[in-house]
């Protein structure tokens, strides 16, 4: 089943032309990995994905909305469609278990006790559960990336898009995070990584999108792609 639908998406920033006439389909369950040059588009495309950047023309479908129609609620869209970012983006005054229960709290308007309980599972999960009462300064990169995830975990999204998360981390951190990525991916739920972890795409990955000067320049099954390199 469809859950993210690209038809004609073209995106510009000003004059230059960031997505090419994107035509793409992501089924539920999918896990798929975006490589590519730097400046060839990997990050607008996937912050297209839950409104994050507005396409200039064309449809983009995600969990059945629009993205493209000036009447659909992008806040519908979020709570179904989760992000990870590079730089982890956590709440720095806020403690690990609240940078958790914030959104629940507010957009779910999930009760305490039950948001509470539902946050610290995923903090084990992720194995961050020791670190409930810390700050985001108080842990490490890899640390607050596995929060961040966590985090986003903790709405139930549909869809988790992951920009880069262990570009900005120590060698030795990638895989506690890569690890986790994995946990995600086991959840069923559909994820898009724009990464240079090609391990990650090869084992967890279910399809790899060579990105190029805003086009999809090859979309395969991993086993495809590095039997045919
Ligand atoms: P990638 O993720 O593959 O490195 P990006 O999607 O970040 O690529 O960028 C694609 C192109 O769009 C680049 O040429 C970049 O400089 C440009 N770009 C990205 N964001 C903006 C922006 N907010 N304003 C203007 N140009 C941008
Ligand atoms: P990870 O488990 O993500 O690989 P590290 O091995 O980098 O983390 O960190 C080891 C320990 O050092 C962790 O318990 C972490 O809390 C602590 N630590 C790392 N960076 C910092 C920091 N900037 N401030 C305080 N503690 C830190």
């Amino acid at each position: 089943t469809p859950i993210i639908e690209f038809r004609d998406v073209n995106k510009y920033y000003g004059k230059l032309h960031a997505l090419k006439n994107i035509n793409l389909t992501i089924n539920e369950g999918e896990v798929v990995s975006i490589i590519g040059p730097s400046g060839s588009g990997k990050s607008t495309l996937i912050r297209t994905m839950n409104g994050l950047e507005r396409i200039n023309s064309g449809q983009l479908i995600v969990t059945g909305h629009d993205l493209a129609d000036k009447a659909t609620d992008i806040n519908k869209i979020r709570k179904n469609v989760g992000m990870v970012f590079q730089n982890f983006n956590l709440y720095e005054n806020h403690t690990v278990l609240e940078n958790v229960t914030l959104a629940p709290k507010i957009v779910l308007k999930r009760p305490d006790d039950e948001n509470k309980e539902i946050a610290m599972r995923y903090l084990e999960k992720v194995g961050m559960a020791d670190k409930a009462n810390a700050y985001p300064r108080q842990v490490s990169g890899g640390q607050k990336q596995r929060v961040a995830i966590a985090r986003s975990l903790a709405m139930h999204p549909k869809v988790i898009l992951f920009d880069e998360p262990t570009s900005a981390l120590d060698p030795e951190m990638i895989q506690d995070v890569l690890d986790v990525m994995k946990y995600v991916a086991e959840q069923g739920i559909t994820m898009v990584v724009v990464t240079h972890e090609m391990g990650f795409a090869r084992k967890v990955g279910t399809r790899l999108i060579f990105f190029d000067k805003g086009e999809v320049l090859e979309d395969r099954k991993p086993e495809e792609f590095f039997a045919h390199p």
